[in-house]
């Protein structure tokens, strides 16, 4: 069933793009000569915020074997295996990057020669950016500091340009919020930097073949947008009394696209980074918009987790209700 289902996620939802669910194993990426990752106990820690500690820990000395191309060393910018900075004094700077562009874009990426695609899909792109508009709101009366990746729901934003942003901004946490309506609600999962580990390893995330083969090679930003991944999944999860599953992306076989496991927005990024999907189908539906519950649920869920996984300077603070998110979602449908 569940393959059924995924079958039918990519061609609805981000499909070729980014991030659409395809939790299976990967075989192109088991085929990479460079080594798995060791998982360490560091690495399996419990969740929780970025400490000090953890983002010098000595097992980023378990960085992966760097393919011959990287996003950073392509563009000649020195690598960081380190997490995003600690802010003991200043609100957190959280990215919020709602899903798709108002126009179809196909660029080269420079430093990596991959694909930068992206295309117009409503009605996804409308509800998530409604969703990620309340998060936003909902972070900011916390405190934090907040950066949409686009300004309007039709905007027309690169992928490279979402990381770019963020990685300026040296975001503390990026989060893209996507929903899919050719899955049912069933359907939720989260991605991170960092996969999912597969007995006592890790794969290499990675992009592209040949000469554009590009890994990702921020392993304390990886470890960091794992734990960030578990803890978005297990608020979301609460939120819809239901499962919000942790799973590594496949892109193999998405025509016109690098294979890999690694959406490009988060390969490009130096920032931990979550990418969200949902399942949106609706009545039957696969073009009928989802219900305001259900973004409201999406909404709770995201912001739950973005503040139990990075704490604001207002902790302690309760955040939005479910009323208030419900009419934050109302007043956006009105605009
Ligand atoms: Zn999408």
């Amino acid at each position: 069933m569940r393959e059924l289902r995924r079958s039918v996620l990519s061609l609805i939802c981000c499909a070729v793009l980014v991030g659409c669910a395809d939790a299976g194993p990967n075989p192109t990426g088991s085929a990479n000569r460079t080594p798995a990752l060791t998982e360490s106990p560091a690495a399996a820690s419990p969740t929780g915020p970025i400490s000090p500690t953890d983002a010098t820990s000595p097992t980023d000395a378990t960085s992966p074997t760097r393919a011959p191309a990287t996003a950073s060393a392509r563009s000649g910018t020195p690598t960081h295996p380190s997490a995003a900075p600690t802010r003991s004094s200043a609100a957190p700077v959280i990215i919020i990057d709602p899903g798709h562009s108002g126009r179809s874009i196909r660029r080269t990426e420079p430093t990596t020669g991959l694909t930068d695609f992206d295309y117009p899909n409503a009605p996804e792109m409308h509800e998530v950016y409604e969703v990620s508009t309340c998060v936003a709101d909902g972070l900011r009366d916390l405190g934090y500091r907040v950066i949409m990746t686009k300004k309007d729901a039709d905007d027309t934003v690169g992928l490279a340009e979402r990381a770019r942003i963020a990685n300026k901004a040296k975001a503390d946490l990026a989060i893209s919020v996507h929903n899919d309506h050719g899955q049912n609600p069933a359907f939720q999962a989260v991605y991170s930097q960092r996969g999912i580990r597969h007995g006592d390893r890790y794969r290499p995330m990675w992009r592209g073949s040949g000469s554009n083969r590009t890994v990702f090679d921020h392993p304390a930003v990886a470890r960091a947008s794992a734990r960030y991944a578990r803890v978005i999944a297990r608020e979301r999860g609460a939120v819809l009394a239901a499962e919000v599953d942790v799973a590594e992306e496949n892109f193999s076989g998405r025509a016109g696209l690098e294979p890999g496991n690694l959406a490009l927005v988060q390969l490009l990024a130096e920032v931990p980074w979550v990418y969200n999907e949902a399942g949106a189908l609706t009545g039957g539906s696969t073009t009928r918009r989802m219900t305001r519950a259900a973004q409201t649920a999406y909404a709770e869920g995201l912001l739950q987790g973005v503040v139990s996984a990075v704490p604001g300077p207002d902790a302690g603070t309760e955040p939005a209700s479910p009323r208030e998110l419900r009419s934050c979602i109302d007043r956006q449908h009105k605009l």
